[in-house]
C-alpha cells in the first residue's frame, strides 16, 4: 500500500517509517520541520519505497494514498505553546485536510490523538469512555482542545461521509530521536543527567505518567491500522505509573550521574496523575507494550549520550 505519514520526520513519526518500509509499503513521509527532523529519516532516503515533501499540514495537499497516519503536530509543551494559535491550526486545519484527502481516495485515517484529551483527569486510571477534564482557556488547551476537535472531527467525517477512521489516545512515549531540547521529561532528564547539570524537577515530583517505549506505540499504531472493524478511540500506553520523582532517581541510576535534583515551579494545569486503562487495547488489538522502563531507559540513554557526542548535535535542536 501507498501510506501517508504526516509529521514523518519526528519522534514516532520516524520509527513509524521505518516500520512501514520494513512491512513493505511504501511511505511518503509529510512534514514541515517544526519539530521534525531530516536526519531522523536521512537512512531511509536510499530506499526507493520512500519520499519526504515539505509540506505544512494546515494548507491542503493532492495525493494519492491507501492510508494516512496523521502525527503532525508538536507534541512537546515546550513547543506546543510556543505559537499556540498555530498549534490549533496543525491539529484542526490539519485534520481537515486530511480527512479530506482520505475522504477523496476512500483511504483509511489513523489519527494521532493523545491522553491530554482528558486533561487532569478525576478518573483514574482513564478509559476510553471517560470524556475528561481540560481548562479549555489554559496555556495546554491549544493542543488539548485542538486534539478534541480533531478527534470530533474524525467521527464527524466518519458519519457524514463514510471515511474510514481510526482513533488512538497516545499516552507519554519516549525513545530515541527525541530532541535534545525537546522539554519533554524523559530527554530533559537524561540530556541534564549525561552532561552532568541539575535535574528540573517541576513541582514537588509527586505527580506521575506512565511511560511508553517508542517501539511499543509503533506497533500498536499499526496493528490498530490494520484492523478492519474499530474506529476507536483506543489508549495506547504503558500502564506502568510513577512518580516524576521516582523518574529521575532511575534516569541518575543508569546514567551513573551526579546530578543534583534541584525543583522548579510547576506549569499551570499540569496533570496530577496519568495512566492509561489499556483493557480496550488488549481485548481489540491483542496489544500490551513487552518493553519494560529499565531497557527503554537504557536504549534512550544509549541514543542521547551519542547524540550529544555527535558533531551534528546542534541539528537535534529546536534552536529559534
Ligand atoms: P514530534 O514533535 O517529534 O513530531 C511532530 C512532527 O510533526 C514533527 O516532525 C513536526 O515537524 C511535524 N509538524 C508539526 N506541525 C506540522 C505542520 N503544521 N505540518 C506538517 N508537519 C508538522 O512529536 P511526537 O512525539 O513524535 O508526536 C507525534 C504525534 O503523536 C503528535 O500528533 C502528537 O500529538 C502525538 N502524541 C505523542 C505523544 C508522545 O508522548 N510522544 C503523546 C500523545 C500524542
Ligand atoms: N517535568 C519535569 N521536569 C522537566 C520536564 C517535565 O518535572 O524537565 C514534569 C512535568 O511537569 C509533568 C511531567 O514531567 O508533570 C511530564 O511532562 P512532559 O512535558 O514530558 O509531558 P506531559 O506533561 O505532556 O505529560
Amino acid at each position: 500500500m501507498r501510506v501517508l505519514v504526516t509529521g514523518g520526520a519526528g519522534f514516532i513519526g520516524s520509527h513509524l517509517c521505518e516500520r512501514l518500509l520494513h512491512d513493505g509499503h511504501e511511505v511518503i513521509c509529510l512534514d514541515n520541520f517544526f519539530t521534525g527532523r531530516r536526519q531522523h529519516v536521512a537512512h531511509l532516503l536510499d530506499n526507493h519505497r520512500f519520499e519526504i515533501i515539505r509540506h505544512d499540514v494546515v494548507d491542503p495537499i493532492l495525493l494519492e494514498v491507501d492510508r494516512i497516519f496523521n502525527m503532525a503536530c508538536p507534541a512537546s509543551p515546550v513547543h506546543y505553546q510556543y505559537n499556540p494559535v498555530k498549534t490549533v491550526k496543525t491539529s484542526v486545519m490539519g485534520a481537515i485536510n486530511m480527512l479530506g484527502l482520505a475522504k477523496r481516495v476512500r483511504g483509511r485515517l489513523l489519527q494521532a490523538s493523545t491522553s491530554e484529551v482528558y486533561g487532569d483527569p478525576h478518573v483514574h486510571p482513564q478509559r476510553e469512555d471517560y470524556w475528561g477534564h481540560v481548562n479549555p482557556i489554559g496555556p495546554r488547551a491549544c493542543y488539548d482542545e485542538g486534539k478534541r476537535v480533531a478527534e470530533t472531527l474524525c467521527f464527524d467525517y466518519h458519519r457524514q461521509n463514510g471515511v474510514d477512521v481510526r482513533v488512538v489516545r497516545i499516552f507519554n512515549t519516549y525513545g530515541p530521536r527525541m530532541l535534545l531540547d525537546d522539554g519533554r521529561v524523559v530527554s530533559n532528564f537524561i540530556v541534564q543527567a549525561l552532561q552532568g547539570n541539575d535535574i528540573t524537577i517541576y513541582g514537588s515530583g509527586e505527580q506521575t505518567r506512565s511511560f511508553c517505549y517508542v517501539d511499543d506505540l509503533v506497533e500498536g499504531l499499526v496493528r490498530m491500522m490494520d484492523q478492519d472493524d474499530f474506529t476507536g478511540p483506543v489508549n495506547l500506553g504503558n500502564p506502568n505509573e510513577i512518580t516524576i520523582r521516582e523518574l529521575a532517581s532511575r534516569v541518575i541510576e543508569l546514567t551513573g550521574s551526579r546530578s543534583k535534583l534541584i525543583e522548579m515551579p510547576l506549569p499551570k494545569d499540569d496533570p496530577y496523575r496519568r495512566r492509561p486503562d489499556i483493557t480496550l487495547a488488549q481485548e481489540k488489538l491483542d496489544w500490551t507494550p513487552s518493553v519494560d522502563l529499565e531497557k527503554g531507559l537504557r536504549l534512550a540513554i544509549a541514543y542521547f549520550d551519542e547524540a550529544l557526542r555527535s558533531e551534528r548535535s546542534a541539528e537535534l535542536r529546536v534552536s529559534r
